[in-house]
């Protein structure tokens, strides 16, 4: 058995103002042929669970192409083609083989494209004709279209957010592309959307949500023998195109009628819930004063609104420049995206003192460039190995990174980040020399992936309501090409 796999993978943030040009990719390094199975394998990864189910199954993986890049802005037309090119010449060049296994986010946006994921799939059957199986998985935050569901035979959705079973999905695609292959598995599968656009927060499903309970009922639904798989997706509202919002997939052995009417009772089920899914930050000043009040550390003050896995400048400054205002002490702050303040920093050398003007500078969306004075404590290369639940293993770049202490010993500690960093693992703190434990706030941007490596450690967890481009407040955004009525921006 012969089975070509490839890696294409973006969550594009239409309100962003940062194209995704594949010198965005290779900051998280492109791969090509076996080197990708060398990168990934044994870690908490897609690529990973192909490589496991593949000794597990007995099938040969031929390797084409990987490409991931930080949410952003539209994938630019050579991004595009450059990997949708080599998924296809891959294929052609692989000779004859038995199915086609892929790694596909589901959200991406092109400079021509709405449904990235969609045309490359398209484009695939085109090539390879209407017999050959082809499986792939899907981010929680995909845009479902009939276009991806055409072109494929079934697909997998993560079932957690923050995404920690994404290895387990992906190993569950591989078991359902060698059951069609075998002639065990004729897949049926059916797509329906809920007129229903949702904020990040209320899809988390460390705790009770919306969300969780639609993955919960989603899972009662598995235990029927006809049922492949279902995938509840969140969907990514950030995004200003028809189908972005709620929609499931049911996959079944050969039963058409039960997908569909199973796909509508889930969205069903979400739209009933519409009222629960809109969720409530609290105010800056507010957040910030909870958190110097509390008894105990660390308090989690989550930027939201300035999530760089969301798409964001990652410089945004309102909820950092409150802890400024406001004199807060023993906090660090992940991080600030921001280029020209590392120069500086970089120049002036460890131990010396800097007058920056950080961040705020990408567009007018996430505050002002507050001026710092500081202490530079630390330049790192800025990579370090991922150790908690998401992607363990898996090497992590921010880019170069500086830590600023702002306020002599025991003050500030802000990291300056060439990338724009998401939080989502505690390396991000301990591999640039802090210690998230010790610290009574730190702020993290991040929309909620930060939930499963931060929820443990944290004494309290404040969402903050400062602007940025991944805001919950979905009524703030200038939709124009978004599918109406959708709730909660029209009554449905
Ligand atoms: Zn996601």
């Amino acid at each position: 058995m012969r089975i070509v796999t490839g890696t294409f993978s973006h969550e594009t943030n239409t309100f962003s103002n940062i194209p995704t040009t594949l010198e965005e990719f290779a900051k998280q390094g492109i791969g090509h042929g076996d080197e990708i199975a060398q990168r990934f394998r044994g870690t908490n990864s897609i690529e990973a669970a192909f490589i496991d189910a593949s000794e597990h199954f007995g099938f040969e993986i031929i390797w084409t192409v990987y490409g991931s890049a930080i949410p952003g802005g539209l994938v630019s037309r050579d991004a595009y083609e450059y990997f949708s090119g080599h998924l296809l010449e891959g294929i052609q060049a692989a000779g004859a083989i038995d199915g086609i296994l892929l790694h596909l986010h589901g959200a991406m946006v092109t400079d021509d494209l709405d449904d990235g994921e969609g045309h490359v799939l398209e484009a695939i059957r085109r090539v390879v004709g209407p017999d050959l199986p082809i499986v792939t998985t899907l981010d929680l935050h995909a845009n479902l279209t009939p276009r991806i569901i055409q072109n494929c035979n079934a697909l997998t959705g993560y079932d957690t957010y923050p995404h920690v079973d994404v290895y387990d999905r992906a190993y569950e695609a591989a078991e359902i592309l060698v059951k069609i292959i075998r002639g065990e598995l004729r897949p049926a599968m059916a797509l329906q959307r809920a007129p229903l656009i949702t904020p990040l927060q209320s899809q988390v499903t460390t705790h009770d949500t919306p969300m969780k309970r639609v993955i919960d009922l989603v899972h009662r639904l598995e235990d029927n023998p006809q049922v492949v798989s279902i995938a509840a997706f969140g969907g990514f509202p950030f995004s200003d195109i028809e189908p972005a919002g709620f929609s499931c997939v049911v996959v079944t052995n050969s039963n058409p009628a039960l997908a569909d009417q199973l796909a509508k009772q889930v969205a069903d089920a979400a739209l009933a819930e519409r009222e629960n899914w809109i969720v409530h930050p609290t105010p800056p000043e507010e957040a910030v004063r909870r958190a110097m009040a509390a008894e105990r550390g660390p308090v989690i003050l989550a930027d939201i609104a300035d999530s760089g896995a969301g798409g964001t400048a990652g410089d945004a400054t309102v909820t950092f420049k409150t802890l400024l205002d406001l004199g807060a002490r023993n906090a660090a702050v992940c991080s600030i995206c921001d280029q020209e303040a590392i120069d500086i920093c970089l120049q002036a050398g460890v131990g010396a003192e800097v007058h920056l003007l950080v961040g705020g500078k990408r567009d007018r969306l996430h505050g002002d460039p507050v001026s710092i004075t500081g202490k530079v404590r630390l330049i790192h290369e800025g990579s370090f190995v991922r150790s908690g639940p998401q992607n363990r293993g898996v090497t992590q770049t921010v880019g170069r990174c500086v830590v600023v202490e702002i306020g002599g010993r025991g003050g500030i500690e802000l990291m300056l980040t060439e990338h724009r960093a998401h939080p989502n693992d505690l390396q991000y703190f301990r591999a640039f020399g802090i210690e998230p434990t010790e610290r009574q706030m730190l702020v993290l941007k991040s929309a909620a992936h930060y939930r499963a490596a931060f929820d443990p450690i944290a004494a309290e967890t404040i969402e903050v309501d400062a602007p940025g481009i991944t805001s919950p407040r979905l009524e703030n955004y200038p939709y124009e090409n978004l599918r109406r009525p959708i709730y909660p921006l029209d009554e449905v």
